[in-house]
Order: structure tokens, then C-alpha cells, then sequence
């Protein structure tokens, strides 16, 4: 996943500045992520800054790894909720203990409130939603994407998931969709 995330951060630096015509230095973030009480190494989110004077300013990539500022592990907030609901635990305790993750009941439920009721409601979502077919069940989700894109079947389908879901990673998308 480290990988996804370098190619689509050198995407972003080939772009340039978007808010003026400057060049794109690294400057990533190293954050520990919330409600994980452990992880393999302190990730780091691939970031960038304008080089010109006056400008400066920050751009971040979307990402496989980490949602918004807040920082957790794109993972947890997929397959985390979609277990509570029904994946087949075997298969999402494989991937847990992969990640050595630890995630306590609040952050879970949190999650869960967050699928359901502001990810449902985001513009993301209402674009996105026309691709399956037959419809997903909003009420089902995260477990109905999950299914979906046969992440029980496929491991590399979950990589495809994240892809899919990165565009809502970047921190101005993401503001939006904190409330
Ligand atoms: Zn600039």
C-alpha cells in the first residue's frame, strides 16, 4: 500500500502548484494514527510544499493508507465497521493481525455512525454509487462495498477498494465530510 500511496504522490508533484506556477518539494507528515494503539512503523503521509516565496502552500495526495488529517489507517475505516457487520471474521483477522491493529468500541462505532451518515450523504458517494450495479445497499455499507469489490475473495481487491475511496482522502475533501 506504501507503494499506491509514492505513485500517487508523484503524481501529484509532477502537477505542480495549483495555486501558482511553483514546483512541488516534499514535506510529508509522520503522525501516529488514533485509535490504533499500534502499528508496524510510524506512517508517513506523503505531503507536499510550494516552493515560492509568498505561496508556500501545502498539498497532499490522495492516499490508500490514511484518511484526512485525522489520520487512520484507510484499512481500519473500511474493513474495521464491515466486520462488525458480517465479513467473514477469519478473513479480516488475518488482515488485523497483519497490521497489528488494536481498535477499541468507540472508534469502531464511530466509524460505523460515519459510513452510514455522512459518507451516505457526501457528494463522493452520490456520483459514486451510479458504478454498481445493482445499486449497494446504503444502510449495509461499509459491508455492502466490501462485498462488492469481493475483498473476501481477492486480497488484491482491497487495494482496489482504497483506490477507489482515495479520492475522499485529501484534507480539503475530507474537511467536508467531518463533521
Ligand atoms: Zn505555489
Amino acid at each position: 500500500m506504501d507503494k499506491v500511496d509514492a505513485d500517487l504522490a508523484e503524481g501529484e508533484r509532477l502537477k505542480g502548484c495549483r495555486h501558482c506556477s511553483g514546483k512541488l518539494h516534499r514535506a510529508n507528515y509522520k503522525r501516529k494514527p488514533r485509535g490504533v494503539e499500534s502499528w508496524p512503523d510510524t506512517p508517513k503521509r506523503y505531503s507536499f510544499c510550494c516552493d515560492q516565496e509568498g505561496c508556500r502552500r501545502r498539498h497532499t495526495p490522495p492516499s490508500v493508507r490514511f484518511l484526512g488529517r485525522r489520520v487512520y489507517g484507510g484499512v481500519v475505516a473500511v474493513l474495521i465497521p464491515a466486520m462488525a457487520h458480517g465479513l467473514k471474521p477469519e478473513r479480516v483477522a488475518h488482515i488485523r493481525q497483519a497490521l497489528d491493529l488494536k481498535i477499541d468500541r468507540r472508534t469502531l462505532e464511530r466509524w460505523r455512525q460515519w459510513w452510514l451518515g455522512v459518507f451516505v450523504e457526501s457528494a463522493f458517494w452520490k456520483e459514486a454509487r451510479a458504478r454498481f450495479m445493482p445499486p449497494l445497499c446504503p444502510k449495509r455499507l461499509p459491508l455492502s462495498l466490501c462485498l462488492s469489490f469481493e475483498i473476501e475473495d481477492r486480497r488484491d481487491r482491497l487495494l482496489e477498494l482504497l483506490k477507489f475511496l482515495c479520492p475522499i482522502t485529501t484534507p480539503e475533501v475530507w474537511q467536508e465530510l467531518v463533521r
